[in-house]
């Protein structure tokens, strides 16, 4: 009943070149008449969305940007509004990555603003969570993802969060090279789903929960068989096109 999602998230990679190159190739490789049965979508850095929407209008590949400001418009040198991401057709951004909270100081207070935000826009906010190997390792697992969802679930508005996607991005698999092990992410996605229940259960039943750090070809579809594992979100692998294409394949 939950379309799965494959999202990539290009980081601050790529070149005009290069980009050029990846969305030519995921256009040709997932090519189809009927629709596709998994929802993909890229994030791009902000200065090449145009050039990703350019190729992938026509196409049932989404796009979407990696962060997003809470204002509406003006002085805040270096940001971009949810009204430039409409303008540019995006559909989906990256709230409170991993990245964002530990290198730009984002706390749980702003990712909830901006997922606040993004949802009323009409954008798909797609809320990143997850345990630094510190955390994991003194168990504290679901205490730090439940407080991350937990704020979210009290602080954003019911309307904000109609299409809320969740994905649950362990720290110390991201980039790394380690992937949580398909019992492990099963196991806090199971638990995210049951925290979204206790809020809400049509909530609970409908939100897409995905799993990130070190997903590629090779483990995608271990990681993907989770019950409630509704896809991935992809660093490093979505950078190659190839590699991609099976991990939608996967899911
Ligand atoms: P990775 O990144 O796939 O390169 O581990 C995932 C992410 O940061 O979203």
């Amino acid at each position: 009943m939950r379309k799965p999602l494959v999202a990539g998230n290009w980081k601050m990679n790529g070149s005009r070149e290069s980009v050029s190159a990846l969305v030519d190739g995921l256009k040709a490789g997932l090519a189809t008449e009927d629709g596709l049965a998994v929802d993909v979508a890229v994030f791009p850095s902000a200065i090449f969305v145009e050039q990703v929407g350019n190729v992938l209008a026509s196409t049932n590949i989404s796009w979407g940007l990696q962060n997003i400001c809470t204002e509406e418009e003006g002085a805040y040198t270096g940001e971009t509004s949810v009204a430039m991401a409409k303008d540019f057709a995006c559909k989906l951004v990256l709230v409170g990555h991993s990245e964002r909270r530990a290198l730009y100081g984002e706390t749980d207070a702003d990712v909830v603003a901006k997922v606040q935000r993004a949802g009323l826009a009409g954008l798909i906010p797609v809320l990143c969570v997850g345990e630094s190997l510190e955390e994991r390792e003194s168990g504290r697992t679901m205490d730090v993802v439940a407080q991350q969802v937990q704020a979210v679930l009290k602080g954003a508005s019911p309307e904000s969060l109609a299409q809320l996607v969740i994905a649950y991005e362990p720290v110390w698999a991201i980039g790394t090279g380690l992937t949580a092990t398909p019992e492990q992410a099963q196991e806090v996605h199971a638990a995210i789903r049951e925290l979204l229940a206790e809020h809400d259960a049509d909530m609970a039943a409908r939100t897409r929960i995905l799993y990130g750090g070190s997903v590629k070809g090779a483990n995608a579809a271990e990681i993907f068989a989770g019950a409630d594992v509704d896809g991935g979100l992809v660093g490093g692998a979505s950078l190659d096109v190839q590699d991609f294409l099976t991990i939608c394949g996967a899911a």
